[in-house]
């Protein structure tokens, strides 16, 4: 590609921030609580009315809009026919009070991204699609992914009937209310994509530390999800003299305290994290018989994450032999650590370089689509600063001067993919 070409995209995109500005102001105002956050879960009114403008503004772009059975929205631009594709997009829903970037974001710079393209080359050699995935954080029901394991052809049916949200409502039905079909889920399914890149929000600090325009996701994370229990003995606060006692919070207390330095010691970018704390039977005069604890573990490498596992299990059972409790163990939630493919982290790379985009390689500790859709096709995830790390929170923010280099990066990816 020419240096001709190379720059007027990014100029392109420059001049006309302002219809990426008008997207993220539009779509995060669908949820919008009056005190700053964004409530957006899967199939809800807010949801469904944030499908439509997009919807509306993919056909307004002059593409090709459909929505598959459980509600991913796709916008073609080019022909099918033609031969495999690319896609690019992020997931629609939010957390409970998230920020506005926090998946919209991906899909507007895709949206941006095709859209500028189309307007400055016309017809693609090879079909490029936007995708707004349905669900990604779990927020309505409890489990996550729906949108990429329904085009990887990894859903399993059977869960669209058992999966119920806290009202008792079923993805299939919530599904059905919006008017998807469901029942059609082996057709969500694409085998015709030859890759898929995500723009994301880094949703850390790393960038905004260092100043630097974008992260080339190189891999996300694994990510282990425990419950322990310590089981000691209620007794008296009173009566029961230190040395007698099976203090459950004690051998929790010193089990945590431990897990963080394990973490710490390991450096980046091992993390473990203690989140949730119950203490039965929990009052002032009674010393505590039994603590269930989260437990919640990450790293990118799997020998280090195992590591990681093994070695917060052997500090859970010295805290309980210290103290004389009992000490259990139950798995919640296992995500091996997902590599991104080197082709298109090598594209990704050269891009922003040939940009003059200042850019790291990166490990993602926050799971993404990416993760799930990397499975079945070539992947590459670009990250854009969060300020201040901020994220899951409605202080989540990045500026507009520092979404550009990242969509410029995309466009100038997919054109050489695809034109
Ligand atoms: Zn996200």
């Amino acid at each position: 590609m020419t240096q001709a070409v190379q720059s007027e995209i990014y100029n392109y995109i420059k001049q006309n921030e302002h219809v990426i500005e008008e997207y993220i102001e539009k779509l995060g105002s669908f949820g919008r609580l009056s005190e700053g956050g964004i409530v957006r879960p899967v199939y809800s009114d807010q949801w469904f009315a944030a499908h439509r403008q997009l919807a509306d503004w993919m056909a307004e772009a002059g593409l090709e809009v459909r929505a598959d059975a459980v509600g991913n929205l796709w916008g073609l631009h080019g022909r099918k026919s033609a031969g495999k594709g690319y896609a690019s997009g992020s997931h629609l829903d939010t957390v409970k009070e998230g920020g506005k970037y926090d998946g919209g974001l991906g899909i507007l710079a895709a949206l941006a991204a095709i859209r500028f393209l189309k307007e400055l080359y016309g017809e693609p050699r090879l079909p490029l699609e936007v995708v707004a995935l349905c669900e990604e954080e779990g927020s309505r029901f409890s489990k996550t992914f729906l949108g990429s394991r329904a085009i990887t052809g990894t859903l399993p049916a059977e869960e669209l009937d058992e999966n119920r949200d806290a009202e008792g409502i079923s993805v299939a039905e919530a599904a059905r209310a919006c008017g998807f079909n469901p029942a059609q889920l082996d057709s969500a399914r694409r085998t015709d994509l030859a890759g898929f890149i995500e723009l994301h929000i880094e949703q850390g600090r790393l960038l905004d530390d260092v100043k630097l325009e974008v992260g080339i996701v190189q891999a996300i994370t694994g990510t282990r999800h425990m419950t322990v229990t310590f089981d000691g003995q209620a007794d008296h606060a009173g009566t029961t003299p230190m040395d007698l006692r099976s203090d459950a919070l004690v051998a929790a207390a010193q089990a945590i305290t431990n897990i963080n330095a394990i973490a710490l010691k390991m450096g980046r970018p091992a993390v473990a994290t203690v989140g949730k704390l119950s203490i039965e039977p929990g009052a002032t005069n009674i010393v505590p018989a039994r603590v269930v604890m989260t437990v919640d573990m990450r790293h990118s490498e799997p020998d280090k994450k195992a590591f990681l596992i093994c070695q917060v299990e052997q500090a859970c059972r010295t805290a309980a032999a210290t103290q004389r409790v009992e000490v259990t163990f139950e798995r919640e939630m296992d995500r091996i650590p997902a590599q991104m493919s080197p082709e298109i982290i090598n594209l990704l790379k050269a891009t922003a370089d040939e940009l003059g985009i200042s850019n790291m390689a990166m490990v993602s500790g926050a799971g993404h689509d990416s993760q799930v859709v990397v499975e079945q096709i070539p992947t590459g995830m670009i990250f854009v600063p969060s300020k201040s790390g901020r994220s899951h929170s409605r202080a989540e923010y990045t500026p507009l001067d520092q979404i550009l280099p990242g969509i410029a990066v995309l466009a100038q990816a997919l054109y050489k993919l695809a034109y």
